[in-house]
């Protein structure tokens, strides 16, 4: 099983759309491991955006990201990192279809309302950077027989 961190952004708080984003990996079956209410640092920011810190638009999302809380959350699942990327839509929610996340709950490229990892190695990294190992819980679903055959 893949496990992924996924950010519900301070926009995702402030506009009252968590419960309904986190209803959305519920349905898929994904299975939450862990799951806090944050406040980056600019430090995190800047380890977490590394990828981004020269670009013009990085003291804007330093300043969105840092200003306000935000939910960090670890699922695990089939694919779960490839699967979540595909719900989560393309990162420019203008372009994102109906359906995902983006594509139904945001219009923007900043204010885009979720993070997720891009690979499994990202993801292990960045499960790192916001989970101790103890915060994160391994249980099993009691209707696991309806989420998929046992070969799958
Ligand atoms: N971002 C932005 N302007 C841009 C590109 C990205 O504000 O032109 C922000 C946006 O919040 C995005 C985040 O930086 O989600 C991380 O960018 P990345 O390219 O990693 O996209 P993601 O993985 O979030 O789809
Ligand atoms: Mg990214």
């Amino acid at each position: 099983m893949d496990r992924t961190l996924i950010l519900l952004k301070p926009d995702a708080i402030q506009r009252g759309l968590l419960g309904s984003i986190i209803s959305k990996f519920e349905n898929k079956g994904f299975k939450i491991m862990g799951l806090k209410m944050l406040q980056m640092s600019k430090d995190l920011s800047k380890q977490h955006y590394a990828h981004l810190v020269d670009k013009p638009f990085y003291p804007d999302l330093e300043k969105f990201v840092t200003e306000h809380p935000m939910i960090a959350m670890v699922i695990e699942g089939k694919d779960a990192v490839d699967v979540v990327r595909l719900i989560v839509g393309p990162t420019n929610a203008s372009k994102a279809p109906a359906g995902t996340i983006r594509g139904d709950f945001s219009n923007s490229t900043s204010r885009n309302v979720i993070h997720a990892s891009d690979s499994k190695e990202t993801a292990e990294k960045e499960i790192k950077r916001f989970f101790k190992d103890n915060d994160l819980f391994k249980y099993e679903f009691r209707n696991g027989y309806y989420l998929r055959a046992s070969d799958e």
